[in-house]
């Protein structure tokens, strides 16, 4: 539906009336009227924090607009699923109106907000359409962050964000043994050689998942090699894997990441991606190593949706080096009470003036206390206390059985931490639509170590046999990003290989 005029939305003409209004009758004038002076509240993000915050304001006596670019809700703890074929995205994914269908006063809008105009009170859509609001909540989440790379990375090292990256790698991944089927032995070393960049949770997941991919699900299917010959390689910055972890929990991971046959090169960054190899740096004496490979996955870094940046820009805010906005005690932008950015894309500082992490729990308990503070407002009644998180503890999966799992009182690894991690994320999935299905699938998944969503979708990257083509890969060694090769011994200026920004999958 287009705009009435001048391509701004009359969101109380648009909106499903409330049950107030409906009270008010049929009478189209008086019901605007009555509209009018209910607070309009923008949601920007369907992600944990946008929906949390829509769904906590369902009573409150104001008008909900969440809108997003995509039509879903996104359970990202689970794309890597997605990206190894155990899982299909609809699984993982619950249709934002479907979600909040029969939420009254919420209506959900499909579009990529590309501008805020404070002076006018309304976000601008990339099409050009605006949407008035009294009180912005932005929740657009954060993106890959290649650390100035993004350009000459991306393309090559897909991260882990979107149902697109998933699938990315998912067709990069199995094409890589598709290929290595009929590929001369040189060219299939480096196809089955895989590169996680970044040993945070994502990179540990991924990894194991890989291993797994094919160690156990492919181990029939191909003919001319031996999939379980796959090699694994994890990058980490850090002296040790799941760094934000407490130290026993770091090594329970590495153990199990051995055990599962995973090369994992601590304290060294990538400095030089390219189509058929990566470089890595060691941080302590700056000696370099090449790995040939043409499936690298970029599990490294995250930085704030670019909305943020212009926001920022348009406040005339200053946001940080990763391009989020601080925000209050209270998640509003200091001097801006009609502005709250919650989630992934916001620094709040906790007690210890450290910023919290970027895990789900954070942007939902943000997105509720949020709702709380604007439905008081609506309602004129005092404000909430400032936010405090509550931290219920951090875990992450290694592989099938394997997790470690810190809840602050108790630390533990292993297959107790393992079905720890599976009942925490079904309480997840419980809120939506899927999580029958995911539960049965995930079910026969581990008896049977099947993968069943092992489709390859997107074009299908052409398969050389040809033993030149390895000569003039090999001619083009160690070129860095810019094309120059990198200085033996010196430390690359790129972050690549750090932990992700989520220190742990927090139940
Ligand atoms: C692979 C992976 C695994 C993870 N695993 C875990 C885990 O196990 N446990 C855990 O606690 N956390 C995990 N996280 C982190 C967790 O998913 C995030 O912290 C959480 O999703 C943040 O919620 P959010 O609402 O801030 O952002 P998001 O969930 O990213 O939502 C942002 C929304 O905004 C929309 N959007 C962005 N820009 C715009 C725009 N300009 N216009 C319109 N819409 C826009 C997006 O489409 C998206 O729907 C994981 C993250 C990833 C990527």
């Amino acid at each position: 539906m287009r705009p009435p005029c001048g391509g701004v939305w009359r969101l109380e003409a648009n909106a499903r009336p409330a049950r107030e209004v409906l009270s008010v009758g049929a009478d189209p004038t008086l019901e605007e009227a009555h509209v009018a002076h209910r607070n309009k509240v923008v949601i920007v993000g369907g992600g944990f924090a946008g929906l949390y915050c829509a769904q906590g304001l369902r009573r409150s006596p104001v008008d909900v607009t969440l809108i997003d670019r995509r039509n879903f809700h996104l359970f990202q703890p689970l794309l890597y699923q997605v990206a190894t074929g155990a899982l299909s995205a609809a699984n993982i994914a619950a249709p934002l109106r479907g979600v909040l269908g029969r939420q009254r006063n919420a209506v959900v809008l499909l579009g990529e907000v590309s501008d805020i105009d404070p002076a006018a009170r309304a976000v601008v859509l990339a099409d050009g359409d605006r949407v008035p609001f009294d009180t912005l909540v932005v929740a657009a989440g954060a993106t890959h962050h290649y650390f100035g790379h993004d350009a000459d990375w991306e393309p090559i090292a897909p991260g882990l964000k979107t149902v697109e990256d998933a699938t990315e790698i998912r067709r990069k991944l199995l094409s890589a043994f598709e290929r290595a089927e009929r590929a001369p032995p040189e060219a299939r070393k480096r196809l089955l050689t895989f590169v996680v960049v970044g040993g945070g949770p994502t990179g540990v997941e991924m990894a194991g998942s890989v291993r797994e991919l094919a160690r156990h699900t492919l181990r029939r299917d191909f003919r001319f090699f031996d999939p379980a010959d796959a090699r694994v390689v994890v990058v980490e910055s850090q002296p040790r894997v799941l760094a934000g972890f407490h130290e026993d929990l770091s090594r329970k991971a590495a153990a199990a990441l051995d055990r599962l046959g995973i090369e994992v090169i601590n304290d060294s960054r990538v400095t030089a991606v390219a189509p058929d190899h990566v470089v890595v740096t060691a941080k302590p004496d700056g000696s370099t190593r090449r790995i040939d490979t043409e499936t690298v996955i970029w599990a490294a870094g995250v930085k704030a949706s670019p909305l943020l940046s212009r926001l920022a820009a348009r406040l005339g805010v200053e946001a940080d080096s990763s391009g989020h906005l601080s925000v209050a005690a209270d998640c509003t932008v200091s001097g801006h009470p009609w502005l709250f950015v919650i989630g992934d894309c916001a620094t709040f500082r906790g007690e210890d003036g450290k910023p919290l992490p970027g895990v789900a729990p954070v942007a939902m308990q943000q997105g509720r206390y949020v709702a709380d503070a604007i439905d008081r407002r609506a309602r004129a009644l005092p404000p909430p206390g400032a936010f405090r998180y509550r931290d219920k503890g951090s875990m992450a999966t290694v592989s099938r059985s394997q997790a470690v799992v810190d809840l602050g009182w108790v630390r533990f690894g292993g297959k107790p931490a393992w079905l720890t991690w599976l009942f925490v994320h079904i309480l997840y999935l419980a809120r939506f639509e899927n999580r029958v299905l995911v539960l049965v699938q995930w079910a026969w998944n581990y008896v049977s170590r099947n993968r069943a969503a092992r489709l390859i979708t997107g074009e299908l990257t052409s398969v050389s046999t040809d033993a030149r083509h390895d000569a003039r890969r090999t001619d083009r060694t160690c070129q860095t990003a810019d094309g120059a090769l990198p200085a033996e011994n010196a430390d690359g200026e790129a972050q690549a290989g750090a932990t992700s920004g989520r220190p742990g999958a927090t139940g």
